[in-house]
């Protein structure tokens, strides 16, 4: 059945045969390869534990989904869009990467990395703020991942610092994707797949049709202005949520909070928020660019890249090899 086969990421492993060559067979895994560990946390349909692959002893997380409450709760739906985008995004450092899937009478169960260093709000909440080194650093790799997963044609739609898991070594991974779009993706005509909505290439327009999501998700102190307005996200909306997470990083507290979500959503319609005194100049400059009412006038993924506030960030490969920074 199609939890059990469905992509490319699910039920194969790299296994070496006699003569030592790496070949690629076809593994089933099923809830009796692992040993199950302590509970890692807990969603609405949702418990994530730790587990042991028996055959390795690798550790995931995996996260146990109840059939009958998700089919109760009308969550079908979700918990196919967050399968089938992880198995869209499986070649980078930066989203939690899906390993297998399979189920049981009763559950569903994803097989996860393991991100062992928890939420990036559980730390940042621990240390207040962060200095201007240690959001330089936790920014790039988030922005380095937003770029990867909108060039597979993926919106997030829900950034946020509680969605952004830290491995043992303390770099980014990011998760929580059952509210993500799925761009339509072209074909050109040499057999390459971009996103319909490509930045650097092609007819501006080209998104108009497809580069939408309708439904209204997100939370609400991240949510963009077109959300709110339109009923429409778009990869923008990411920056949005983007600069958000900047300015906490930084001030320790996210730049549009109110008593409830109406007043805070009044808030963000009015782009109404301030810096806190001793908010470096320089960040200051990026998140000005980023939260910006119009999506089209935010500032683009390879701007922001060359943004000052980024200065002597590597971008690529070198960015998830370097020791992460001590947090301050
Ligand atoms: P909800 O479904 O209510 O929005 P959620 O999205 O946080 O909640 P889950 O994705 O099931 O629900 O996650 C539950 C908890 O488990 C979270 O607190 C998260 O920090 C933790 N968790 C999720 N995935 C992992 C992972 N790969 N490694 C470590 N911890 C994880």
């Amino acid at each position: 059945d199609e939890w059990n086969d469905r992509g490319a990421a699910q039920g194969t492993q790299q296994e070496s045969d006699a003569s030592g060559q790496q070949t690629r067979q076809i593994v089933k895994k099923g809830v009796k390869d692992f040993t199950f560990g302590r509970t890692l946390g807990e969603g609405s349909y949702s418990t994530v534990l730790a587990a042991t692959d028996r055959q390795n002893l690798k550790e995931y997380a995996i996260k146990v989904l109840d059939k009958r409450h998700i089919i109760k709760e009308k969550k079908v739906k979700y918990v196919n869009i967050e399968r089938d985008t992880l198995n869209r995004l499986t070649e980078h450092p930066g989203v939690v990467r899906l390993y297998y899937t399979f189920q049981d009478e009763r559950s569903l169960y994803f097989v996860l990395d393991l991100a062992s260093g928890g939420e990036l709000l559980g730390v940042l909440k621990k240390m207040g703020s962060f200095d201007i080194e240690c959001s330089r650093f936790y920014a790039a790799e988030i922005l380095d991942t937003i770029a990867y997963m909108h060039s597979r044609g993926v919106i997030h739609r829900d950034l946020k610092p509680e969605n952004v898991l830290l491995d043992r070594d303390m770099h980014v991974k990011i998760t929580d994707f059952g509210t993500a779009k799925i761009l339509k993706m072209e074909t050109k005509a040499n057999g390459a797949v971009s996103s319909s909505n490509g930045e650097m290439a092609g007819n501006p327009m080209d998104g108009a049709e497809t580069d939408k999501a309708m439904s209204f998700v997100g939370t609400a102190e991240y949510v963009s202005p077109e959300l709110l307005r339109d009923k429409n996200a778009c990869k923008a909306s990411d920056l949005w949520a983007f600069g958000c997470i900047i300015y906490q990083l930084l001030a320790g507290r996210p730049p549009f909070k109110a008593a409830n979500e109406y007043l805070t959503f009044q808030k963000i319609l009015a782009l109404e928020y301030s810096f806190p005194e001793g908010f470096p100049e320089v960040a200051r400059d990026l998140v000005e660019r980023l939260l910006v009412l119009e999506p089209s006038s935010r500032l683009p993924v390879e701007h922001i890249m060359n943004h000052r506030f980024f200065d002597g960030v590597r971008w690529g490969k070198d960015l998830w090899k370097q020791k992460a920074p001590r947090l301050k």
